[in-house]
């Protein structure tokens, strides 16, 4: 049976829960909002499943194929604007949708938590396209997607690798109908944070919440905003450099504790594609670098391959140097665990968000100034 020995391993993506023929696991949600497994031993007759299912006890199997990268966005102006990088989830979700498939992915509900959802029509993309920056949370959707999967329909399943790692080994076999993605992960920032966030901004607000978009590029892609809207009228948009929520997030101030040691990191997934945003792309291709956003997109199975072939035609795209994957730190690497981080999300609960951000998110200036010297050193060295 699924024991939660070491809170900081478990990544919460649901595979136990789904998988129990008794339905005796519930995943509970800790103060900081993140689900955890909790079994009713009264019920459970140690089977194992769960144990056999958990992707930080099992890796799923990989396949044997090369890892290929590719840019690309999507040449459709509008999908490209309204995701988070060039869209190219929305062009791949598209194809399976035109095929009389399913797609499942990340989306707010009416409070703005997150959770994954199936979506059957192109204006249910909607609802999935651009990052949110909390964990969603899996639900029933991979026992959904296992029986729609058994009834013969295509199905793409879009996650964070952890999550992708899970519905894998819940799967336990290969679909030849089934199409799984997932992200490069900066890793998954706390619903309570979130929650405590979105108070605050109802507050200035002084208004409901009817729409988020965490990746707004109103000024363009590299300085992105958080666009809140109310549903008085009012707007509160800030960059990720000046919002409070970003500030929390890129500091690693508030991520589930298994972030900080992630399991799925690595360039060989058991995803078909990998998506990622192609920050440096003009050091690779100078021409897609418009500031509109550019996926960098990186195959790890044939099938993966066969459906960015089939959507060529409404994409930009060229394949690129390996090099170009390697050099997107959170490929590889998970997010540092700051000393401080369990002081903020303490001090949050009892502070104003602005409060908590301050004392704990503040860059100091020579922190600044050194990133900046080795930025600017790196452009240099690349130059030569
Ligand atoms: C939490 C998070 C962290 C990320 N960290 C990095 C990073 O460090 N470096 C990097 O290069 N790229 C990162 N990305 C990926 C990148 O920002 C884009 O999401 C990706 O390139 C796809 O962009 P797109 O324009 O093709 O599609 P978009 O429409 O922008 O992407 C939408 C897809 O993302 C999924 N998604 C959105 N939010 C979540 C969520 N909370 N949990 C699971 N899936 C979600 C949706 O289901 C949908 O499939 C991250 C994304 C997320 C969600």
């Amino acid at each position: 049976m699924i024991q939660i020995l070491d809170k900081e391993k478990c990544v919460g993506c649901h595979a136990c829960y789904s998988c129990c023929p008794l339905q005796c696991i519930a995943m509970e949600e800790d103060s900081e909002g993140f689900r955890y497994p909790q079994v009713n031993r009264d019920v459970c007759i140690n089977c194992k499943k769960c144990e056999d299912v958990c992707p930080v006890v099992q890796k799923p199997v990989l396949q044997d194929f090369s890892e290929v990268s590719i840019a690309a966005y999507s040449k459709d102006e509008q999908i490209r604007k309204s995701s988070s990088s060039g869209g190219v989830f929305s062009v791949l979700a598209q194809v399976v949708l035109k095929h009389g498939g399913v797609v499942f992915g990340a989306a707010f509900d009416s409070d703005f938590q997150v959770h994954h959802i199936m979506v059957d029509s192109i204006d249910g993309l909607d609802k999935l396209r651009g990052s949110k920056y909390v964990q969603s949370k899996i639900e029933n959707t991979f026992k959904e997607a296992k029986e729609i999967l058994k009834s013969g329909r295509k199905v793409y399943f879009s996650g964070t690798p952890c999550q992708i790692d899970g519905f894998k080994n819940y799967l336990g076999r290969d679909y030849d109908n089934l199409i799984t993605q997932d992200i490069i992960c900066h890793g998954v920032p706390a619903p309570f944070v979130w929650g405590r966030y979105l108070d605050s901004v109802r507050e200035g607000l002084n208004s409901e919440i009817k729409h988020v978009t965490f990746r707004d590029k109103a000024l363009g892609w590299r300085k992105y905003s958080v666009k809140i809207e109310g549903i008085n009228g009012k707007v509160e948009m800030s960059t990720f450099l000046e919002n409070p929520m970003m500030k929390a997030y890129l500091r690693d101030m508030c991520l589930r504790p298994s972030c900080y040691n992630c399991p799925s990191k690595g360039v060989r997934r058991s995803s078909d594609l990998t998506l990622a945003d192609f920050w440096n792309v003009s050091e690779f291709i100078n021409d897609f670098d418009d500031n509109r956003g550019t996926d960098l997109v990186i195959c790890h199975t044939a099938k993966g391959l066969e459906i960015l072939n089939e959507v060529r035609s409404e994409i930009a795209c060229q394949e690129v140097d390996m090099r170009a994957a390697y050099e997107n730190i959170p490929l590889n690497n998970s997010s540092k665990l700051p000393a401080n981080r369990d002081d903020f999300v303490e001090f949050l609960s009892k502070s104003t968000f602005t409060e908590a951000v301050k004392k704990f998110c503040t860059i100091p200036m020579y922190e600044r100034i050194i990133t900046k010297i080795k930025l600017i050193s790196k452009r240099i060295s690349r130059r030569k």
